[in-house]
């Protein structure tokens, strides 16, 4: 873990133990400079009622709807008006954290039907889960309770088949592709040996599934997150999202 990301994770941790430490001077510092002035105790300690500005309902559910209407082109674009905006000028509380790629093809607002202060979206090539994402995959659950974190792959996604292709022809490319390939590559290997005989097409499907696999094992077993988990505040969920239908399945 390099040294940006144990300073945000302290700044959590710090956070996390209700002792008024700000988060001015982290990253997050931007996310929050223009937040209402509650602090993040009483931000934490407060139940949801019906004034929050969390979409209502079950956050899951909200996700499946959302995308069941994207799927038959009902769409509702729900809170992408002026007035949603300035409700959540100054402040937020998103139903969810989507963690996913940084594919084109898969904006979560779209596919999800949501709008504005809904959902945080985390994008890295190939959702790739490392510590320097790590600080921003926690701060939702963390400063704000989201409730939900999702983890999104989706098919053909580049960075992986970059990945399956180097490593199934021993040809690892240059630059920073080598970081993602390093990075994606245990999901590979656990593909491939759930499916040794599969071919190239079958191969890249079933590491993306891996990698998401991972990811939310590596989530549930977060420091951070984990006991949120277990007093279930908080569901990490895995999710494929199909290039070809527009339809999120869940696992
Ligand atoms: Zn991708």
């Amino acid at each position: 873990m390099n040294e940006s990301a144990v300073s945000r994770r302290n700044v959590l941790r710090q956070v996390g133990t209700g002792v008024g430490v700000t988060l001015a001077g982290s990253a997050l510092a931007a996310c929050s400079a223009d937040a209402a002035p509650k602090t993040q105790a009483t931000a934490k300690s407060v139940a949801h009622d019906s004034t929050s500005l969390r979409p209502a309902g079950d956050p899951l559910t909200l996700l499946k709807e959302g995308n069941k209407r994207f799927v038959s082109g009902t769409m509702q674009h729900p809170n992408q008006d002026a007035a949603r905006m300035k409700a959540v000028a100054a402040g937020q509380d998103p139903a969810a954290v989507v963690f996913c790629c940084v594919d084109s093809r898969i904006s979560p607002v779209i596919v999800f039907d949501r709008g504005l202060g809904d959902l945080f979206e985390i994008r890295v090539a190939a959702q790739d889960y490392d510590s320097l994402v790590e600080g921003s995959v926690e701060y939702g659950p963390f400063a704000e309770n989201t409730p939900l974190i999702v983890v999104m792959g989706h098919q053909r996604c580049g960075a992986v088949t970059a990945t399956v292709n180097a490593l199934e022809n021993n040809k690892m490319p240059t630059a920073n592709i080598d970081k993602i390939i390093a990075a994606t590559k245990p999901a590979y290997e656990a593909a491939k040996a759930a499916n040794p005989k599969a071919d190239l097409t079958a191969l890249i499907d079933a590491t993306i599934r891996q990698q998401t696999k991972l990811t939310v094992a590596a989530l549930n077993a977060d420091p951070i997150l984990k006991p949120k988990v277990a007093n279930k505040s908080l569901t990490i969920a895995g999710a494929y999202f199909s290039l070809d239908t527009g339809k999120v399945s869940w696992t």
